[in-house]
């Protein structure tokens, strides 16, 4: 085979693949007009192989434009989406995936050293829309509204746009420069972000401003809790509360030893925070093993390469003073199974990493909005609420409801459904 100099990787020995594509087929293939598995998986709703295929003609511009039809931030998401059209990769059975999110990086961050921008409609529609929260969510749908040719305002409780971009996800993993360069260019796309600006009675706010409908994505910001006895216990806070106060320059006083309790990204991300900010030693506890933990295998083996330490099937009884008492957990098929046998560690503070709920509280008044048992608000396959006019997306939303957006029809009719934000595991 010619092996041009732009191939992504090198060509592969078609005789040796496992399945998939290649030569040595037995059954004769049936075309159809489907989803690739990389576009399928990705949680923006990207069109991968068309991108990918301007990008290895050296067609950057267009390579990025066809990307940020679907996405605005590519080199946010080339830094830290888990990449599971990676997963879904054809290429997978003949050598590797091809580096997807390497490429959307280069795109993004090609975009913000060139400072292309993004064409904005000249025809208003008419419509104004208002958006509760600046986190990914609501600036990804105020992006794809004003690419519509609708006018839209960002009410944002917090001091800056980025939502858990940036509160939740360190600088480390997303320098701020480039996460405040795409928020900048959805801006200068005309969306107005409204800063400090916590929206309590939306029916209110949705009059008073005019607006004609309201897209709702406040995502999940309450740190879980559990009963665990605690007498004179030193700090215990919880991780996203930690690593906002790190991010806004306040890191709590947590001593020369943490523990982190929980198996998930954030547990990781709290531990490889405390690790930078100079503790002697982090160490994680979690109640199952290595193979059944949340997170994700890069994210805990990129904390212990940094010293953290994670005591796998353990869950915390008690606490006294600095004293930390955990129990001894065995797995039976895959649940965990207390097994009364208890160990002692010394711990200055604790961090509980155990995933987060949504504050949805100021929508239990409005008419027709339905929740979850656990404060999610239901939204139907177009992600309205029960309430017209209303919708939500994000964190605070199921998660299987919480993609999907359909915003056309295809060659045959069928609806081409996109997607704002997945939530992730926490
Ligand atoms: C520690 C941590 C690390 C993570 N790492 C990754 C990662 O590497 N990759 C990944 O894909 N995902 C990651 N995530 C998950 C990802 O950040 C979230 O899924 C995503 O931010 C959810 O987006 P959202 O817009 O729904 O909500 P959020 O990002 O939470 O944004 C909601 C916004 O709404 C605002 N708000 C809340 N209430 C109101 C109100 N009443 N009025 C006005 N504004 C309000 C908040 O201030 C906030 O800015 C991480 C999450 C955490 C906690
Ligand atoms: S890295 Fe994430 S956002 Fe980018 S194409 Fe893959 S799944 Fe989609």
């Amino acid at each position: 085979m010619k092996r041009s100099f732009a191939d992504l990787t090198a060509a592969p020995d078609l005789h040796e693949h496992g399945e998939g594509t290649g030569p040595k087929r037995s059954r004769r293939p049936v075309y159809e007009d489907l989803l690739p598995p990389c576009n399928n998986a990705c949680p923006a709703g990207e069109n991968i192989q068309a991108w990918l295929s301007l990008a290895q003609a050296g067609r950057h511009r267009e390579a990025w434009e066809t990307l940020v039809a679907d996405n605005p931030m590519p080199a946010v998401h080339g830094r830290v989406c888990y990449h599971p059209c990676e997963d879904g990769c054809n290429r997978s059975y003949v050598d590797n995936p091809v580096s997807i999110h390497a490429v959307e990086r280069f795109l993004g961050d090609e975009a913000i050293r060139q400072g292309w921008k993004i064409p904005v409609p000249s025809v208003f529609s008419g419509k104004r829309v208002l958006v509760v929260g600046g986190g990914p969510s609501g600036l990804s749908a105020a992006y794809h509204l004003t690419r519509l040719g609708h006018r839209v305002e960002i009410y944002e409780a917090g001091p800056i746009a980025g939502g858990m971009m940036h509160f939740g996800i360190p600088a480390y993993r997303l320098p701020r420069h480039i996460l405040e360069a795409e928020i900048r260019r959805i801006e200068e796309m005309g969306v107005v972000i409204r800063l400090h600006h916590k929206v309590e009675d939306i029916l209110k706010e949705k009059q008073a401003g005019g607006f004609d409908a309201v897209f709702v994505a406040v995502g999940a910001h309450i740190g879980r809790k559990t009963d665990i006895p605690a007498r004179d216990a030193g700090q215990i806070l919880d991780a996203v509360r930690f690593l906002r106060d790190v991010e806004l320059g306040n890191p709590p006083q947590i001593g020369r030893r943490v523990a982190i309790y929980g198996g998930g990204n954030t547990a990781m991300d709290a531990a490889r925070t405390a690790k930078r900010l100079g503790v002697g030693e982090a160490l994680i506890i979690y109640r199952r093993d290595r193979e059944h933990m949340p997170a994700h295998d890069f994210e805990a083996e990129e904390a212990l390469s940094e010293g953290v330490k994670i005591h796998w099937l353990r869950s915390i009884k008690e606490i006294t003073g600095t004293s930390v008492t955990v129990e001894i957990i065995r797995l039976e098929n895959g649940r965990p199974v207390p097994t009364g046998e208890l160990e002692t560690l010394e711990a200055d503070a604790l961090i509980l990493a155990l995933g987060q709920d949504t504050d949805t509280a100021f929508l239990q008044h409005v008419p027709g909005i339905k929740f979850g048992d656990d404060g999610t608000v239901e939204v139907g396959p177009d992600m309205m609420t029960g309430h017209k006019g209303i919708f939500a997306g994000g964190d605070m939303v199921p998660s299987e409801r919480t993609v999907t957006v359909a915003v056309g029809h295809g060659k045959k009719g069928r609806p081409v459904y996109r997607r704002l934000f997945a939530r992730r595991q926490v």
